[in-house]
């Protein structure tokens, strides 16, 4: 019994040291910049071909706490919700409507929805008639609070799409039109809650010097690419904004739509596998949001190779690399670059 108990006590040690040592660990982390630049945003991974673009972030201010608890803010989509957590911090409690993976075109709001925007002291959505089912719920909701719409003021591409009549709404894909959203977020914020101007003020440009390095980390890995093989087939038309800012040609779409709910003919397929066969793309890339069966059947007809994740109208589950704004783009980035190598 006594031996047993020793025995005990020597384990109880051990696993008291390795605690110590997980806790040395979790506080060293916590102090490397790279981990808490911006609460969740990976770290950049040294690997030049597998891991994250070379990417260094300045830490975002802590700013200070609301004295009446963090303020309540709605937002519809995910790529929104980080943006409003770079700028608002521990100041602002957001919830997000629209899931992990969901697609914004094709969403359908729930009863806790409404009551989400209900609970909110400021909605903020993305406008540019991406999740005009917002509309419907801010309506049925009989909220008083203020409406933002993220996208005001952006320069879109133009679309001859009559939905889009306000242009292309993936305006996300360029981080120089996300630096637009984020200085809408800070004055909205700032309008709701005025006691936190400083806060939301320097959060916002530490945040837009973050995108500014993602830019510049994005073309310093798109330079590295061939200029003849920057070729883009996607699922839905959703990178013409990547496209335009880092040099690529968007060669077709297997939807052939900004709208990921438009049909496809069999006309359409044949015509973009003679497409991709007579520009020479070497990969085509389905989404996190859309099931991936119609691009896979593409690239078998076309004999090219299938990256079945790129990240376009939603960030990924927690852990996923793309659960940020910022994660997304280097992931996407990544994903691009090697698939066309
Ligand atoms: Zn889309």
């Amino acid at each position: 019994m006594q031996q047993g108990t020793e025995h005990h006590h020597r384990v109880l040690t051990r696993s008291g040291w390795a605690a110590l040592v997980a806790l040395v660990a979790l506080v060293l982390a916590l102090a490397d910049p790279a981990v808490s630049a911006a609460e969740g945003t990976p770290k950049a991974s040294p690997a030049a071909d597998t891991g994250g673009l070379l990417l260094q972030l300045e830490p975002l201010p802590e700013g200070d706490p609301r004295p009446d608890g963090p303020l309540r803010v709605a937002v519809t989509m995910g790529i929104v919700a980080d943006l409003v957590r770079q700028v608002g911090g521990q100041r602002v409690a957001v919830t997000n409507i629209l899931p992990a993976n969901a697609d914004p075109h094709d969403f359908e709001p729930a009863p806790r929805d409404v009551v989400a925007i209900e609970d909110a002291e400021a909605v903020i959505t993305y406008g540019l008639h991406l999740d005009e089912w917002a509309e419907d719920l801010v309506a049925n909701s009989g909220t008083d609070a203020p409406v933002f719409v993220v996208t005001e003021g952006v320069q879109t591409l133009t679309s001859d799409d009559e939905e889009f009549e306000e242009g292309d709404p993936h305006a996300w894909f360029d981080p120089v039109r996300v630096q637009t959203m984020v200085a809408n977020i800070a004055r909205g914020l700032t309008e709701v809650d005025p006691g936190g101007a400083a806060t939301y003020g320097a959060r916002a440009e530490a945040y837009q010097g973050q995108l500014a390095a993602l830019d510049t980390a994005i073309k310093e890995r798109v330079v590295t690419l061939p200029v003849e093989r920057r070729k883009l087939v996607t699922n839905h038309d959703a990178l013409s904004y990547f496209a335009d800012r880092y040099g690529f040609e968007v060669v077709g779409t297997v939807i052939p739509s900004l709208d990921t709910r438009a049909e496809v003919s069999a006309r359409d397929v044949a015509g973009l596998v003679e497409l991709i066969d007579r520009e020479g793309v070497p990969a085509i890339f389905a989404e996190n949001t859309s099931s991936p069966g119609l691009a896979q059947e593409l690239a078998t007809q076309a004999g090219v190779a299938i990256i079945d994740d790129l990240y376009t109208d939603s960030l990924g589950e927690p852990g996923s690399g793309a659960d940020t704004y910022i994660g997304l783009m280097q992931t996407d980035t990544v994903l691009i670059v090697e698939a066309l190598r």
